[in-house]
């Protein structure tokens, strides 16, 4: 399955974004209310440069405590994140997610942010694609 056949079965295609500048206890906030685990850093909505995910934010907790949550998203933010295009396959993604150990990928279309794909998303593919091809296998087997 192509990243773009994700995105579209997850209809709404915008990405939440934060700015470099956005406070961290501000992103926590954004995170809580959308129910989701990363945010996308970009200045325009567009390019990105970076990637703050709630694991970040638990880390500096433990480490710097929270003073940390009135700094800048730019200071705590993964720099460059690893993206995918809508043409990459779901397979090739759960590769780099699981080689990187991150669950979260931009998805980028000549420089801009189109999408986001999360483990969870290429996983329910993946066994969707599973489920089909079982019920496939099935059909040939009883010969349907
Ligand atoms: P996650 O598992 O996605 O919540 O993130 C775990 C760590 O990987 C955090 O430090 C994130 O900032 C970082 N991270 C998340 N997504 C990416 C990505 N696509 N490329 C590189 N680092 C990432």
């Amino acid at each position: 399955m192509l990243v773009q056949q994700i995105l579209k079965s997850k209809g709404d295609s915008a990405v939440i974004t934060i700015t470099p500048q956005t406070k961290v206890s501000e992103a926590a906030q954004i995170l809580a209310e959308r129910r989701i685990g990363g945010l996308v850093v970009s200045r325009d909505g567009e390019g990105v440069e970076g990637i703050l995910s709630e694991r970040d934010i638990v880390r500096s907790l433990a480490v710097r405590g929270v003073a940390c949550m009135t700094e800048t998203v730019s200071e705590m933010m993964t720099r460059n994140p690893v993206c995918c295009s809508r043409q990459d396959t779901s397979d090739a993604v759960l590769a780099r997610m699981t080689d990187g150990r991150f669950r979260h990928m931009p998805v980028v279309e000549a420089g801009k942010l189109v999408g986001i794909v999360t483990i969870g998303d290429v996983v329910k593919a993946r066994l969707e694609e599973l489920a089909m091809e079982k019920t496939a296998l099935e059909g040939m087997i009883m010969g349907y």
